[in-house]
This record gives structure tokens, sequence and C-alpha cells, in this order.
């Protein structure tokens, strides 16, 4: 695997052990061009960075080394772990974004981010549970690296997770309200065991991590509504890959 050392000015001070590294979190760079996000990543003036950046060519950029902090981040939880920059190595996938005209994700870009996936999970015994958007981690706040990211098939390479509901039942159950406040309470603790941290403080709090979930495992539709579907989503992800103790 060829990676191009381009290294950012934007790390922690203190070096971290390889014990504290606990995740790996995808991002989209959403921004105009390679260039230009290559640019921010690196510049002391916008204070972030990620340790890798991978183009549409699936050209591999070493921004930070995995024993440094990088600054992808920001605000966020996933499972016991706060202000993830901490716990996590970061992978931006070079992509406009949502703002500037979302595209597929490349075929040369995703077999980068397989390979450099493998490695990380053999170096550091990432749980696959542990591989996630930021997204997942910063609901409330981003949405990236968005619905064309393609989970299903990296959870075949055991990259991240994924489902084995039967789609017909699925598919049925698509906005289907025939659930009770204790499936509802029974669904929010399902997304808690795999990782995903509620805020109630307010209603659109819940309509957002919700929608965070939908992004990330029924894309089909995202419209930060609770339907039978994503409870069972959600229970069957619950009782396969349930946090040990
Ligand atoms: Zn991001």
């Amino acid at each position: 695997m060829k990676i191009i050392n381009y290294y950012s000015p934007n790390i922690g001070i203190k070096k971290r052990s390889a014990k504290s590294i606990k995740t790996i979190i995808i991002h989209y760079t959403g921004m105009q061009s390679e260039r230009e996000s290559l640019k921010r990543l690196c510049s002391p003036k916008y204070k972030v960075s990620s340790h890798f950046l991978i183009n549409q060519k699936g050209r591999i950029y070493r921004l930070v080394e995995d024993f440094q902090i990088a600054w992808h981040a920001g605000k966020s939880c996933w499972g016991k772990y706060k202000n993830l920059n901490n716990n996590s190595i970061g992978i931006e996938l070079v992509n406009k974004g949502h703002k500037f005209g979302y595209t597929n994700f490349t075929k040369s870009q995703l077999s980068s981010l397989i390979k450099i996936c493998k490695s990380l999970i053999k170096k550091y015994k990432i749980k696959k549970r542990n591989i996630i958007g930021h997204s997942d981690i910063a609901p409330l706040r981003k949405i990236d690296p968005g619905e064309k990211f393609p989970w299903k098939n990296l959870a075949k390479k055991n990259i991240g997770i994924w489902h084995n509901c039967q789609l017909n039942l699925l598919k049925k159950s698509r906005k289907s309200k025939l659930f009770t406040r204790k499936d509802r309470t029974q669904f929010i603790k399902n997304l808690n065991s795999i990782g995903y941290c509620f805020s109630f403080k307010k209603k659109s709090y819940f309509n957002k991590t919700l929608q965070a979930f939908q992004r990330h495992y029924r894309k089909e539709l995202i419209n930060g509504f609770l339907d039978k579907e994503c409870i069972i989503i959600a229970q069957n992800l619950s009782k396969n890959f349930k946090k040990t103790p």
C-alpha cells in the first residue's frame, strides 16, 4: 500500500498510546476540490486535520501519524467514548459532499479505504462495531460521509457492521407505525447498545440521531421519523453486535 506523507501541523501536543486507538471515523471532505481540502486540513488557521485523506483516484495521503491526535471529530460521542479525537483514526474521503455536489465514492477510493482499514484493524484490534461515520458520532451537527457511503459492502469485508434481516420483511415495515411506546424505548436501548448516544434535551435531538441511523442503515428513507423497519434493523444489530462488558 503506497502512502504519501503530507504532514499537517494540526495535531495534539501529547502523543497517545496504541491502546487508546479504539475507533475509525469516516468522513467526506465536503469541499470543491482535493487541493482545497488538503490545504484546509494542513492550515494552522483552520485547526482541522485527519490521519488520512484518500482522493478519487485512490491515492492515500498520511497527514497525521497514528500516535498523534488529529482534529476531525469535534464534539462527539460513541458508546463510552466522548470527544472522539482522542480515541480515533480519522479518514477523509475526497467528495464535494451535499453542499457542492455529492457524488458516489469511486472504486479506487473505496479499495484504498478498505486496505487502510484492514491494516488499522489488525494493528489496533479495532472492533467492527467501532468503524463508523462522522454523522454517527455527531448526529446533531454532521451528515458525512452520507448515504452514498457503501456501509453494506464494507461490512461484507468485516469493516463496520450490517444487519441480516430479511429484505422483504423490512420493506413491508417501512413507514409502518405499528409499534408501541415500549418498542420506541427498546429502539433507543438498542441503538445505545451499538454505540449511538442520545440526548433528550430537545425533541429534534431524537430525530437527528434517528436520521444518522437511517443514513447509515436505511438510506432508502431518511426522514427522522421512527417506523417499524428501523425498529427491526436496530433490534437485529443490537442482538448481533451488542457491547460485551
Ligand atoms: Zn466529517
